[in-house]
Order: C-alpha cells, then sequence, then structure tokens
C-alpha cells in the first residue's frame, strides 16, 4: 500500500491510499478519485518532503516531532485568536465577505457544497489540514 497525499484544483488537501503507483494512476486516469471536500476530480499529488528513516539524532527533534510541535502551536493559535462559530461559518464568511458584519477570525465547518460555494464567491476561507485543525471546543462561542 500507498499512501499520496493529494490536492484537488481548489486546493483542498487530503491523503488516500492505494495498492501502488500504478493504481493510483489507473484510477487517476479513469477520474476514480474525487476531492472529499468538494468532489473536484481534477487531482494532483502534493509535493512531498522524503521520510528520512534511521536519521534521528540524538538531542534534535525529528521532523516529525518538530511538525506536531508547530502543528499544536497552530492549532493553539487559532483556538485562542479565532471565534468558533461551528456550523455557521459558510453565513458568517459570506456575511462579512459582503460587508454586512465587522470582519473577524472565525473558524467552524461546512458542508462540501457550502466550501464550493464559498470558493465560488470568492471568500477567502480556506481548509485545514487536518493536523493544523483545532479540536472543536464542547460550545459554540
Ligand atoms: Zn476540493
Amino acid at each position: 500500500m500507498i499512501r499520496y497525499a493529494l490536492t484537488c484544483s481548489l486546493g483542498h488537501e487530503f491523503e488516500a491510499w492505494f495498492s501502488s503507483s500504478a493504481d493510483y494512476d489507473r484510477q487517476q486516469d479513469a477520474a476514480l478519485i474525487a476531492c472529499p471536500v468538494c468532489g473536484d476530480h481534477a487531482i494532483t499529488k502534493q509535493i512531498m518532503a522524503p521520510a528520512l528513516k534511521g536519521t534521528r539524532r540524538k538531542g534534535r527533534a525529528s521532523g516529525a516531532q518538530a511538525f506536531a510541535a508547530f502543528a499544536s502551536k497552530v492549532r493553539e493559535t487559532i483556538r485562542q485568536t479565532h471565534d468558533y462559530v461551528g456550523d455557521r461559518f459558510a453565513d458568517e464568511a459570506l456575511a462579512m465577505h459582503y460587508g454586512e458584519k465587522d470582519e473577524k477570525p472565525i473558524y467552524g465547518e461546512t458542508t462540501a457544497s457550502e466550501a464550493k460555494m464559498l470558493q465560488e464567491e470568492g471568500v477567502p476561507a480556506a481548509p485545514l489540514p487536518p493536523a493544523f485543525a483545532p479540536q472543536k471546543p464542547k460550545k459554540p462561542n
């Protein structure tokens, strides 16, 4: 099995498993791979950094550890500086985009069709890669 990090033409990032790189090519040619956010079939592989095995040095964080620390910092920053709006995200983002509400940093959830609509309206919102997505707060603010 081989895992690829993929990106659709709208920039949504996701991962998928394939039995081989030829399997990926076959599914890609047949447009069997769809973006889980918007259903787009224009999928490309993300540029990946090589995973180095056995090169971890003592006293120095590995790439994975450094990434985990960075991702945790990003999650914490978003949680502290952005208001969680839950599933009202699309409504809130649109209202700000059209000046009906004062702009403020928010995060929340959208459906796939809402995400697509926001893209089409030119709203500068982007899905967070799972590593950077903060835990859902217990109660929306
Ligand atoms: Zn997409």
